[in-house]
Order: C-alpha cells, then structure tokens, then sequence
C-alpha cells in the first residue's frame, strides 16, 4: 500500500504532465474543471461549511471577469491591473451585500443570492458599453513575466498552480483558531458567542472570501477564453456551482474539486449521448442532470468526498499535539472579593414571567449551587447572566461592574465561562478541536495568517492548552474522537473542558452531571472541588440533590422565576417550602 504523500506526490505528476499529453479538448475541460473549483471551494466554506446558501457566485464571477474585460479591451491596459480592478469590485459588492443580506435569516437570503444573480445578469446584458448580449470578445492573454499564456495548455498551468494553491489555503483556514470558529457558525453560534467569536463578522468574512474566490475563477476565465458574454453569468450557472459542493461534499475541502470535476464531466458527456439518443437536439441534460442530482443526494447526504476519501491510501493517525508552554493567565481576583450580584432581575417570554425580581450575590472562590424545579428558569438566568438574553429589568454585577447590557462577547472577554444544559459541541469535529473553542480570546492569528500557515507557533499554544484541559478532566484518551461519537455525559465534561479553556474567572455549569454514571459524578464532583481549591468560582444548575449537597458552600433555590430560598445545603435541606416546592412534598 502506497502512502498519502506518495499517492499525492503522483497525483501532482499527473496533473503536472496532463497538458502535455492529452489532447486539447481535455485540456480545456480540465480549465473548467479548476475554474469551477474555485467557485465550488467558496461555496463548500459559505454553504457546507457555515451554513449559508447562495445561489448567486457566478454573479461574482461575472462581475470580476467584465471588470477585467472593461479594462483591458477598450483601456489596453494589463490583465494583471484587471486583476486588482476585479477582485476590489468583487470584494466592495459582496461587502455592501454581505452586510444587508446576511442579517436576513433563513431562506430569505437565499432568494435574495437569487434576486442579484438576476439583477447582474440583466445588467451585464443591457449596458451598451459592455456589449449587451454579444458580450465583450478579444481579451488580451495574461502574461506572466513577459510569457503570454496564449493557448488553453498555457492557461491551464496558471488555472491549476490558482486552484490548487486555494484548496491549500482553504484547508490550512479551516484547520485553524479561525476555522474552527468557522465551523462552529451553522449549528453552534450562540456557543461561538459564548467564547468570544464575533460570529456576524466572520460570516461575512467568509462571505467575502467565497466571492473573491468566484471572482478570482472570472478573471482566470476570461482571460482563457479571451471573452465574456452574460450567458455564462446566468441564474444556472449559480445554481451548477451550488450542485458541485454539494455533490462533491459541503463541508469538506476536497468535494469542491470532486464536484466540480463530477459535474463538469457528466454535462459534457450528457450534452453528446443525450441528443443522439432522442434524435432531437434539445437541453436534456438539465433534466437528467436534476434527477441524477436527486438520487445521489438521496443515497449520500456528504455527497462524493467520503468516498472517495475511502479509496486513498489510510492517513497516520494523530499524535498528541507537542507539549508547549502554558498561556499567559489572567489575574484572579482574591478569595472572598464580591464576584456576582443580581438585583432585581427579570425576563419575560411574551406572556410568561420566567424570571422574576432575582436577586443574589457570590463571592470569589466559592461554589453556589442554583437549583429548582423544571421551568424554574434556571437556564433562562444563566443566559441573562451570559448575555444570550437581555433582561427587561434589573441590575447584574460582575466583578463589580454593570454587566446587564454587555454582549456575550464582552462577557467572555472579562471572563465568565459557561457550559450549556443542551450539550453545544460541533458533533463532527474532534474533541480537541472543540475543546480549542475555548481558548479562542486567547489567540489572536486571523484567517490570513491560518491560510498562509504562519499561525502555527500560536496553534501548538492554543492545541496544547485544550489537550492539557482534556487531561484535567480525565478525556485524554480521547482527543481525536468526533465529539458526537463521546456518550453524552463525556460530552458535558468535554464543555467543561472547553469553559476552561478560556481561563475564567467565574465558571458557570448547566447540569454538568445529568447523564452520568454515579463513579463518573464522584470524578466530577472531585474535580469541582479541585478548581474552587484552585480559586476558581462556580456557579452550578444542578439536579441530582446529593451531588449538589456535598459539594456547593451555598445554595439559591428558584421556583416560578422567583427566589424561594438561600442558604447553606443544611439549611435547604431542613426548609419545608423547598421541600414543597422541589421535591413536590417527597420524604
Ligand atoms: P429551567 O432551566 O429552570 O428548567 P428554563 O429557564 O429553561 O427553566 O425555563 C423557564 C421557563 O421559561 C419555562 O417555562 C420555559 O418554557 C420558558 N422559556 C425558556 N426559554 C424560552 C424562550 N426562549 N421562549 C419562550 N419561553 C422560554
Ligand atoms: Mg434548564
């Protein structure tokens, strides 16, 4: 068996040598192949990977390649200027539009990704001066220090060096402080959020790097083809792209090749055999097309990439991540220093009350447990306290300044931590890389550095920091596992894990010990203890009553949004209204 970086080394070969002994035809199909490539690899990163749905790049691609066209042609200036020219409209129009359509949520801003893919369309076909419906023809070739690349052979070295480079960069950004955020968008934003990520910039961000990655393939092929014409910008152009990374596989790097390389293919050879065998010229393709689509998605939702992941050579699994020196700690404040206050606090949902006037203070250092019933609205303070909601009245203090108003973000930042009661971990990444969430405002390389692998000093940090936390709290074995595939009370210490990842100063638990086995709750709550002897504060929803009564110092009971009691676990447990209230009378 042949490794993965000799299978790749003849890969290279192959792909190095193609032009040169295939015939021409094939050289032109393989330039479409990497031009579709870089329109699909956005489109697995905005799409598969964070989770919007655009049907609209080849508007970006049309937008890129007439720039270039209107420079070069009429202008006589270099490609290389139509380049720059290209990619800022790009980037300036996927800005404005980024930053109006995706606060749209849902299938609005699919429909709008429709409406300017018409828009542009129509556009480019009406403006005289970019030569309506025929287009604008006689583009000059791109040269490359002085060498014309006049034929599709020459184009195509150009063409692939581009794809190839941007499928490398694209998997070292998703392999990174950023990517991981990233991957966190579709499904995990709150929690995102929770540990710092600005999760509204980043996807524009990736908004913006889809577009210039259409935009970069529109200014590739209108120089190869040496013409542009609206057609080729169409509302089913988009829609082809669309297809491609989602048969290729979303959410992974190497399907926007495989699905390019799948769809281009089969259109060609559909547009031949299809005519031939009904007799009759005619777009049939469309319709086998969309049905072949159809079957396909049904048989394999991760479209062609794990398949064909299954036919290489296996990879070397994992090693540790090397150890490295601890990162920088924040201070924590002294023993016994007032850490959290509550006055007055309330949230109503609509017509329910489902916190009301709370009130209560903790200190550094100590472990205050909040229990109550089912829908006592426990879950709902945490998020008043966190920032995933705001309050409609009240004051919460943190470290003694006003935190009522602050985003999640600037939560994180000064150092409140959390765990959520519905476990909120990205099932298909690996616990470390989950883990690593944690340790996000402890970083600070950006996507750029993490595409032109420049983060990697900080990386080993930040990944040595999260298999450190995952040591703490005994899933060492475990950190290349998908979180998903942990049993769900692992995958409430792998949150725990995560939380610590942040160095925080006050760590607030969400039923932490619901579905563990009992030895697993003695290991937890032994591990609680080891942090508040630490100096760490906790703040814990809990449910099983023993597990919270040897452990906390202190106890706040809610019952109907509102305080029933405070005090010592002793004094919980002797207090008749509570008893009533939580154990619904029981002995
Ligand atoms: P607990 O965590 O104590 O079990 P919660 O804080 O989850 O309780 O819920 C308190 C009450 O608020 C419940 O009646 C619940 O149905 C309601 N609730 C919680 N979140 C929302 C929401 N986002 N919208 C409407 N009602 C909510
Ligand atoms: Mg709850």
């Amino acid at each position: 068996m042949i490794g993965r970086h000799r299978a790749l080394a003849l890969f290279l070969v192959a792909v190095a040598l193609a032009p040169l002994v295939l015939p021409a035809f094939y050289v032109t199909l393989l330039n479409y192949i990497g031009l579709a490539t870089l329109v699909a690899l956005g489109l697995v990163l905005l799409t598969g990977v964070a989770g919007v749905v655009s049907f609209g790049q080849q508007a970006f691609v049309g937008l890129a390649a007439y720039a270039t066209a209107a420079l070069t042609v009429p202008m006589g200036l270099s490609p290389w200027l139509g380049l720059v020219a290209g990619l800022a409209l790009t980037a300036a129009f996927a800005l404005v539009l980024g930053a109006i359509t995706l606060r749209l949520s849902g299938h609005y801003l699919s429909i709008s990704t429709i409406a300017w893919g018409i828009a542009l369309y129509y556009l480019f076909g009406n403006l005289p001066e970019l030569g309506q419906y025929s287009g604008i023809d006689n583009l000059p070739p791109v040269a490359v220090a002085g060498f014309a690349l006049e034929s599709g052979r020459e184009s195509y070295y150009l063409i692939w060096l581009v794809t190839a480079a941007a499928l490398l960069a694209a998997r070292n950004l998703l392999d990174s402080r950023t990517g991981r955020a990233i991957r966190a968008l579709r499904f995990r934003g709150v929690m995102a959020e929770s540990f710092g990520v600005d999760t509204a910039a980043l996807k524009l961000l990736v908004f913006l790097y889809a577009a210039l990655l259409a935009g970069l393939s529109g200014w590739l092929y209108a120089h190869f083809l040496r013409f542009v014409s609206p057609h080729a910008f169409g509302v089913n152009a988009g829609i082809d792209y669309l297809f491609m990374a989602v048969i290729g596989g979303a959410s992974q790097v190497w399907g926007a090749l495989i699905g390019a390389s799948v769809l281009t293919v089969l259109k060609e050879w559909l547009k031949d055999l299809l005519p031939a065998l009904f007799q009759k010229s005619g777009n049939y393709e469309i319709v086998v097309f969309g049905v072949l689509m159809t079957l396909l998605l049904h048989r394999t939702r991760d479209g062609l990439a794990p398949a064909f992941a299954r036919l290489l050579p296996a990879g070397s699994t994992r090693a540790r991540p090397p150890d490295a020196p601890a990162l920088p700690r924040r201070t924590q404040p002294a023993r016994g220093q007032p850490l959290l206050q509550l006055r007055g606090v309330q949230k109503r949902f609509g017509g329910l009350l489902a916190v009301n006037d709370m009130a209560f203070a903790m200190n550094s250092g100590e472990i205050l447990g909040l229990i109550g019933p089912n829908g006592a609205g426990k879950s709902t303070l945490f998020n008043l306290v966190t920032g995933v909601l705001a309050a409609d009245a009240g004051e919460i203090r943190f470290l003694g300044e006003p935190i009522e108003r602050a985003t999640q973000r600037e939560i994180a930042r000064r150092g409140i931590a959390r765990t959520f009661q519905h476990v909120n971990l990205v099932s298909t990444m690996s616990v470390i890389e989950n883990v690593a969430i944690g340790t996000h405002l402890r970083g600070a390389k950006g996507s750029l550095a993490a595409m032109l692998h420049a983060d990697r000093d900080e990386e080993r940090l930040l990944l040595a920091e999260a298999a450190r936390q995952l040591d703490r709290v005994g899933l060492g074995e475990h950190l290349y596992e998908p979180a998903g595939s942990l049993p769900l009370g692992q995958q409430r210490i792998v949150e725990i894990a995560r939380a610590l990842c942040a160095d925080p100063v006050l760590l607030l638990m969400d039923e932490p010990a619901a579905g563990l086995r009992y030895g697993e709750k003695q290991a937890l709550a032994a591990l609680l203890r080891k942090l508040r002897d630490e100096g760490m504060s906790i703040l814990l929803v809990e449910h099983d009553m023993e597990f919270v009564m040897g452990l906390v110092d202190r106890l706040v009971v809610m019952d109907f949004g509102e305080k029933l009691a405070e005090g010592l676990p002793a004094e919980i447990q002797a207090n008749p209204a509570v008893l009533e209230a939580y154990l619904g009378g029981i002995e």
